[in-house]
């Protein structure tokens, strides 16, 4: 019988391993959230966040899930029966579609293969015919944790201006931030929406936005329903590193130590680290003569790999193999990927061992659930994880 003694493998795209680090951080006792250390833990925060999202401007957390920060992207900048762009790369990007529609929003959709990411050459088309300017506001997903697809998110700012076109941008970064290079202001994102789960290493239950200054203005005349999500009384309470209502405490001492360790690693090289970590499980998915979903190079993801299983075998089937007798967990298809695809998750704090171990772990369980593969696939990782 096989033995399942050492770590569970989280190979899932978010959320990911906790450093030990960061769970002791987690672990110190609950303090007065209106007391002084707490006020300058949340100024010290609120600096050393800035650099991870590319802004000089406000960031802006809610005690919520990613999907939390995807409303309060909405409500704080939009009226009821608002047009709404949609690329729609995959799952996600419809989640947050379907949202806008149960707020009211108008949302038109740019249809999708799911193995590309928005393309910036619709966005424009569809803008340049909105001669009434009635599109207030286009909406990305840059890391389409479905499909393993990264959008070009800089084309879209340029299909932006190249239309002249004042809409907002609003970019999801859920299992992007802090994995892969993105840049709130240089790019000229009006909202970016994050969580703590996937690249920043925490537990679910943080949500966050970057906010525009644009963004900001448009928050004084948007009209759709909102109280908890009001971004202006965060704001203004963070000055003097208070909260309106209670934050997650803890949580928030797990991140002052998250980004201790991302400013420690540097992040280039935390992108770096992640964009390797991708090319090698990519080498591997080659070399075993199966197909990634991803369908254009210039968009691979380096947080994750949708790996698409031949007609005739369940992706399901192969997951839980690997659950039973490795102890591995892997990303599931999701949407009208059901049982087509196995998503490995390669983002948050991994080393080039438990990647390889990762990668072992799913050639062994595509073998025993009789998936036909070239062994040689796991060499061809592991020569590039060698390679200096
Ligand atoms: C995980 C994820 C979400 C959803 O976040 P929750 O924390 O589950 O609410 C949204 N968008 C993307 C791209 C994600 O990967």
């Amino acid at each position: 019988m096989a033995s399942r003694i050492g770590q569970h493998f989280l190979q899932i795209p978010g959320p990911t391993n906790v450093p030990d680090q960061v769970l002791r951080a987690i672990a110190a006792p609950t303090i007065d959230h209106r007391g002084p250390e707490f006020a300058a833990l949340v100024l010290r925060l609120l600096d050393a966040l800035k650099p991870v999202f590319g802004t000089d401007g406000p960031v802006v957390i809610h005690p919520a899930s990613g999907t939390g920060a995807w409303e309060a992207a909405l409500v704080n900048t939009l009226s009821p029966g608002d047009r709404v762009l949609f690329c729609e790369t995959g799952h996600f990007a419809a989640l947050w579609q379907q949202m806008a529609r149960s707020l009211g929003l108008d949302v038109v959709v740019l249809p999708g293969d799911w193995r590309h990411g928005a393309d910036p050459d619709a966005v424009r088309r569809e803008l340049d015919a909105d001669s009434g300017r009635l599109i207030k506001a286009v909406c990305v997903v840059h890391n389409e944790t479905s499909t393993g697809v990264t959008s070009r998110v800089p084309g879209i700012r340029q299909a932006l201006d190249a239309a002249g076109h004042p809409a907002l941008l609003l970019v999801d970064v859920v299992s992007s931030l802090a994995s892969i290079d993105y840049r709130h202001d240089a790019w000229g994102i009006d909202v970016t929406v994050a969580g703590s789960q996937k690249g920043l290493m925490l537990p679910p239950g943080l949500g966050f936005n970057a906010v525009s200054r644009k963004a900001l203005d448009a928050a004084r005349t948007a009209r759709l329903p909102k109280s908890f999500w009001d971004w202006r009384p965060v704001i203004e309470a963070n000055r003097h590193g208070l909260f309106p209502s209670t934050p997650a405490t803890n949580l928030l001492y797990g991140l002052e130590e998250a980004l201790r360790l991302l400013h420690a690693e540097g992040l280039p090289q935390v992108f770096a680290r992640h964009a390797r970590h991708g090319a090698a499980t990519r080498a591997a998915v080659r070399g075993w003569g199966l197909d990634v979903l991803c369908a254009d190079e210039r968009e691979y993801s380096a947080t994750l790999t949708a790996v698409v299983l031949p007609d005739g075998h369940d992706a399901d089937h192969v997951r839980a193999v690997i659950l039973e007798r490795f102890g591995m967990s892997l990303g599931a298809g999701l949407g009208r990927l059901a049982g087509r695809v196995l998503r490995i998750g390669h983002l948050g704090r991994i080393g080039d061992l438990t990647l390889a171990g990762t990668l072992a772990g799913v050639q062994m369980g595509l073998q025993l659930a009789g998936v036909p593969l070239d062994p040689r696939g796991l060499d061809a990782a592991l020569d590039l994880l060698r390679a200096p």
